[in-house]
């Protein structure tokens, strides 16, 4: 055993020292906070065109992203937990948290690395990034949050160094990773093995939460203002039986998260849990726990789950007079619900129902999880240039066409907008959901015309008429 352990160190040896050498001789170098990266051997940074271009799977691991490779569509899917970004090597537009985006140069092999220009890194992963043509390196420096007397400055060489541990580490604990509350209903979605349970208190009424073994993900912390003795809150408008929803690490050891949600008065409630999805849902009579949705199977009533787009600290595109594309989204969706909820043979579900953050996966998953029927995401577009204008919807996969044929020629008509087409597109939402999906781009926030229209109520409330008129001719 002795003998193989010295074998195995020599190899290890072996293995590491040619690997920096390697490093050194391929011309450019990258520093990710002082520390420069081990790349893989042949693996350098790139001038094209005057782009820098660089390694995506090197730096994205480096950061505690995740990242996958597709080889049959030769594309690379880079995500956190509320971020998302595709790019597919020769095309020229990525996809961004669901959308569209311009890059300066597509994606390029390089041996079996994809290297994507260093710009749209740098903007859209949140770092700062530094190029320095004399030395041929690059630096990366990642944000760090509310440390305003961090350096950000390279040159300052290693620094504190004190927080070079990747977050979240520990395997054994499950992670909340969203919390809404749409319909009446607090939809807690979390990542791992979760038994969640879920009693009324008194004095005053409240409905607790606890998540055992669990903590908060860290893009949750991100997206969230948590108070570190009294964790955070949310507020909720709208609905008579709630006065707010509380989050906080109830315990350390064992880590469990606890949700309050503060009631008015008695109310009585029904929790359903299925695989990363827990909803407390106020509409149901009695203390009871329902069985999983769809809820009423025999009825034949049909899930539709409607996506506002971005909200919270995404705010997706902004227009020419500097209103936020999310706002445009919620406004539009609520409409929606409201007509839906007229209608006995559907239920409607809300992905989210306020300026809430919500990550692309977790969309998708309301909606798998929900096993419904059909998934509409309402956007607004937006182009570099002021030019372009009208209506157009999404889908990706053939089982969606018809649907977005029939959501479509009802949206059109009510938008009155220049006529786009049905179009196909690789976008995470119609993509990972399992049942008919569509995204629709409702107008763009970057031409005066369409902008002029998107917030105003009266052509808001046509648009959201038309939207149901399509779902109601789909389902029938
Ligand atoms: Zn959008």
């Amino acid at each position: 055993m002795k003998k193989l352990g010295f074998l195995l160190a020599l190899i290890l040896c072996l293995l590491v020292f040619p690997k920096s050498v390697d490093a050194a001789s391929s011309g450019a170098a990258i520093y990710l906070d002082g520390q420069q990266l081990n790349l893989s051997s042949g693996v350098k940074v790139d001038n094209i065109k005057g782009n820098v271009m660089i390694p995506i799977r090197v730096v994205s691991e480096n950061l505690g992203f995740d990242v996958r490779w597709d080889k049959s569509s030769r594309s690379v899917t880079v995500s956190s937990s509320d971020k998302s970004v595709r790019m597919v090597v020769g095309n020229a537009q990525a996809e961004l948290d669901g959308e569209l985006v311009d890059l300066n140069l597509p994606p390029v092999l390089s041996g079996d690395t994809t290297l994507v220009p260093l710009r749209f890194v740098s903007q859209q992963m949140g770092l700062d990034v530094k190029w320095d043509n004399a030395a041929k390196a690059v630096y990366l420096t990642s944000p760090v949050p509310s440390s305003p007397d961090a350096g950000t400055s390279p040159g300052s060489g290693g620094g504190s160094g004190t927080d070079s541990s990747a977050p979240g580490n520990n395997a054994d604990l499950s992670t909340l990773t969203g919390i809404s509350f749409s319909d009446n209903r607090l939809m807690i979605s979390t990542e791992g093995t979760v038994a969640p349970s879920v009693f009324p208190m008194k004095g005053p009424d409240r409905i607790v939460v606890d998540l055992p073994n669990t903590a908060f993900s860290e893009a949750f912390l991100a997206d969230h203002v948590m108070n570190p003795s009294s964790g955070g809150e949310m507020a909720v408008t709208d609905y008579p039986d709630v006065a707010k929803i509380r989050f906080a690490l109830f315990s350390h050891s064992p880590s469990t998260v606890r949700v309050v949600i503060d009631l008015n008065g008695p109310a009585s409630y029904g929790v359903t849990h299925e695989s990363g999805l827990t909803i407390v849902d106020l509409n149901a009579e009695g203390d009871m726990v329902i069985p999983p949705v769809p809820p009423v199977s025999g009825s034949g009533k049909k899930i539709v789950v409607i996506d506002a787009g971005h909200g919270g600290s995404q705010p997706g595109a902004t227009s020419v007079t500097g209103k936020s594309e999310k706002v445009m989204n919620l406004d539009l969706a609520l409409k929606v619900e409201a007509l839906l909820k007229n209608e006995k043979n559907i239920e409607v579900v809300m992905t989210r129902s306020n300026d809430s953050t919500l990550g692309l996966k977790d969309r998708v998953k309301i909606a798998n999880d929900l096993k419904a029927d059909i998934f509409v995401s309402i956007h607004g577009n937006s182009s570099t240039s002021s030019s372009p204008n009208g209506t157009e919807t999404y889908y990706t996969r053939d089982a969606s066409k018809q649907l977005a044929n029939v959501i479509h020629k009802h949206l059109a008509k009510a938008t009155g907008l220049f006529d786009r087409g049905v179009k196909y597109s690789s976008l995470h939402v119609t993509r990972e959901t399992k049942m008919p999906a569509v995204l629709l781009e409702i107008g763009f926030l970057s031409n005066k015309g369409d902008e002029a229209q998107l917030f105003n109520e009266d052509f808001q409330n046509r648009v959201a008429q038309g939207i149901v008129e399509g779902i109601k001719e789909y389902l029938k």
